[in-house]
């Protein structure tokens, strides 16, 4: 007999974030989806009923059966993943760890905070050690939280960890033409989307500087904190009218000398740990390099490895820095949902559950 699923909440269930939780733990081998919580709009109606499902056909029939419940500790299981805006996430998420829950987190409140993990799983699960030092902190004994990063950090720091690794990065210069779905539901408006590439996102340009360098940094010698790594990021983000998918145009200078060619196969041999630990999400291999000269694009690659892989594209020799490449990465599943659900196994595959 298959061992019990663990029963798991969706916290900003009816989001465009949460529905794609919602339909990953469909037929999740190791969790159930048990609970789903939303706004006062939708609390104490039927999930199916209240849901805007932005996703091809119908919610998941077991899902759309569940009653929205508002986002307070007492939800059955001890998993929750949070997919709330970030208005209101600190404090929620603060509460449901207070209660004892493990949260895996969308949102950007707590990213940066020094006794949080922000885990890519591929680049830095070690990170995970950290959570020792939150429970001490904040006198936790079975709670926690881990955050993954904006969705386009993610592609980032998945394309950089491998060079990192093999010739020390040293600096980055990043354009990003990031999709409409990164904005939330209903997100731009059509006329300012349509016909128009709009060249702000507020507070976007910052999180892209930061966040990978937490995710491609090291822990201090008591994993009390995460030392940043110390290359040096300058951001440029668009919007633009595509619905998922965010693309980067990447220029980055390497400590050590590096051909396009050996900055492909650092690329395409990099595995992490999910990998290792064969996790249900993990795609078999994250970064896909890709040699057509007009690739990756966003229709045609954001759904490699289940819309988990990172594809790359364009290796090539750059006049200003080492090299230059094109990643592309899928922002409400690699860049948000499914990094959480990752970040969820990736916790009870080590233990932390
Ligand atoms: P969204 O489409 O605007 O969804 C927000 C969700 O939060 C809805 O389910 C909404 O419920 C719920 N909510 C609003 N107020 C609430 C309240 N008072 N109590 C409980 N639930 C409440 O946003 P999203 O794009 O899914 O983003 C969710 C989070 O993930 C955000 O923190 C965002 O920054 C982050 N994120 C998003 C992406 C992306 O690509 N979209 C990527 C990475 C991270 P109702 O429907 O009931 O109003």
């Amino acid at each position: 007999m298959a061992p019990a699923r663990i029963p798991v909440a969706v916290l900003g269930a009816t989001g465009l974030v949460g529905q794609r939780l919602v339909s990953l733990l469909a037929d999740h081998p190791w969790f159930e989806l048990a609970a789903v919580t939303g706004s006062p709009r939708s609390q104490g109606r039927r999930y199916g009923d209240v849901v805007r499902w932005r996703l091809p056909g119908d919610p998941p029939r077991a899902a759309a059966a569940l009653v929205v419940q508002p986002s307070e500790p007492g939800l059955p299981g001890r998993l929750a993943f949070s997919a709330l805006p970030s208005e209101i996430a600190g404090e929620i998420e603060l509460s449901f760890a207070g209660a004892g829950y493990a949260v895996s987190s969308n949102a950007r409140n707590h990213r940066m905070d020094e006794d949080v993990p922000l885990i890519l799983a591929e680049t830095n699960a070690e990170h995970l050690a950290l959570i020792e030092t939150q429970r001490r902190n904040r006198g936790w004994d079975r709670g926690l939280i881990v955050t993954n990063s904006n969705c386009t950090s993610m592609p980032l720091a998945m394309a950089l960890k491998p060079l990192d690794d093999a010739f020390g990065v040293e600096k980055v210069f990043v354009v990003s033409l990031q999709a409409l779905s990164g904005a939330g539901y209903p997100g731009v408006a059509s006329l300012d989307a349509l016909d128009n590439v709009v060249p702000y996102i507020g507070g976007e340009e910052p999180k892209l500087e930061i966040e990978p360098r937490k995710m491609l940094g090291r822990l201090d010698e008591r994993a009390n904190t995460t030392r940043l790594a110390p290359f040096t990021i300058s951001a440029q983000t668009n919007r633009v009218a595509i619905r998922d998918g965010h693309l980067l145009c990447v220029s980055v200078e390497l400590q050590e000398k590096a051909t396009p060619a050996q900055a492909a196969k650092v690329m395409r041999a990099f595995r992490g740990r999910p990998q290792e630990l064969e996790l249900p999400t993990a795609p078999p291999q994250p970064l896909i390099v890709r040699d057509e000269s007009d690739r990756p694009q966003p229709y045609r690659d954001r759904d490699a490895g289940n819309g988990m892989s990172i594809t790359v594209g364009r290796v090539r020799e750059c006049p200003l820095f080492t090299l230059r490449f094109v990643a592309l990465g899928h922002n409400t599943l690699r860049g948000a949902a499914g990094a959480a659900l990752l970040n969820g196994e990736l916790l009870k595959a080590e233990g932390y559950l």
